[in-house]
């Protein structure tokens, strides 16, 4: 990415505590059907207040658009690009609500720098959204505990069930 500047013009760079580059503030929520926030089996979760198709644009990931840093992230850091990544923390980021699935209703997909967060499969009203937050975040950040999704709970269960 590069920025041409006149001689007239001047520009403010912004770092954020991790000493990146803030591109742009994304706060405007972008949410094309009706969502509720409450309990899931992983904390609090996304669920679907209505009936969504397949291939449905859900919401945007949004947050601060900053350069790529390999310190430390937080869990909210959505890897956009080699050089972009959105840092979703702040709470008006409804989409960080969705929980990893390894058997997800919807899947993350990249347009142009923005995350959307898009159905692979029709959501019925009432149910809660996941996608797979892909192999190295799962291993960074899931693997250590163990996966709470309803698929790995479920396979547990049979397991712990088969013990006794
Ligand atoms: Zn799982």
């Amino acid at each position: 990415m590069s920025i041409v500047l006149s001689p007239s013009q001047f520009i403010f760079i912004q770092y954020d505590k991790r000493h990146c580059m803030i591109i742009e503030t994304r706060t405007e929520p972008h949410a094309n059907y009706k969502l509720k926030v409450k309990r899931s089996s992983a904390g609090l979760g996304l669920f679907a207040d209505e009936d969504i198709p397949k291939g449905a644009r859900i919401i945007e990931y949004i947050g601060i658009v900053r350069s790529s840093s390999d310190e430390d992230a937080n869990k909210y850091i959505f890897n956009v690009s080699s050089k972009l990544d959105i840092d979703g923390s702040p709470r008006y980021n409804t989409a960080r609500y969705a929980n990893h699935s390894c058997g997800p209703n919807a899947e993350s997909d990249i347009k142009k720098g923005h995350v959307w967060i898009v159905s692979t499969k029709h959501i019925a009203k009432g149910e809660e959204i996941t996608y797979d937050y892909g192999k190295e975040y799962f291993d960074v950040h899931i693997k250590p505990l163990g996966c709470r999704c309803e698929k790995c709970t479920k396979r547990r269960e049979k397991k712990d069930g088969l013990k006794i």
